[in-house]
């Protein structure tokens, strides 16, 4: 693989990049995308092959699925098969986050019910 190309415009707190256009901004990765590709139809999300956030080499992107992007990165960066809490990471149970982190959705489930808890006996 050719080595990656950062963007260092605009790193958001999920560590994309994101370009501005006027008041509107979209991250610079889709953006390259776009430019090369078209646009991106909706439900469909644009991963990085070489899983460098900030990365804009078109050749390190992908189209996927949200929940292909969800298993290939189950399957790449966090293989685990259960949470902490022994809960099965199977894609019914999980849940992600804006920031690309996954969640066990039994786990939330769990401490929602906690918190709730504690605040009617509160
Ligand atoms: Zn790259
Ligand atoms: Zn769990």
């Amino acid at each position: 693989m050719t080595n990656c190309i950062e963007s260092k415009k605009g790193i958001t707190t999920n560590g994309y990049s994101r370009i501005r256009f006027g008041n509107k901004s979209i991250q610079a990765h889709r953006w390259t995308w776009e430019l090369i590709n078209g646009e991106i139809p909706a439900g469909l999300v644009i991963d990085h092959i070489c899983k460098n956030k900030k990365c804009v080499v078109v050749d390190h992107l992908r189209m996927v699925t949200q929940q292909e992007n969800i298993m290939a990165g189950l399957r790449n960066i966090d293989n685990r098969t259960h949470c902490n809490q022994g809960h099965p990471f199977v894609k019914e149970n999980i849940m992600v986050r804006v920031n690309g982190r996954r969640e066990c959705a039994e786990c939330n489930r769990i401490r929602a019910r906690k918190n709730y808890a504690r605040k009617v006996s509160a």
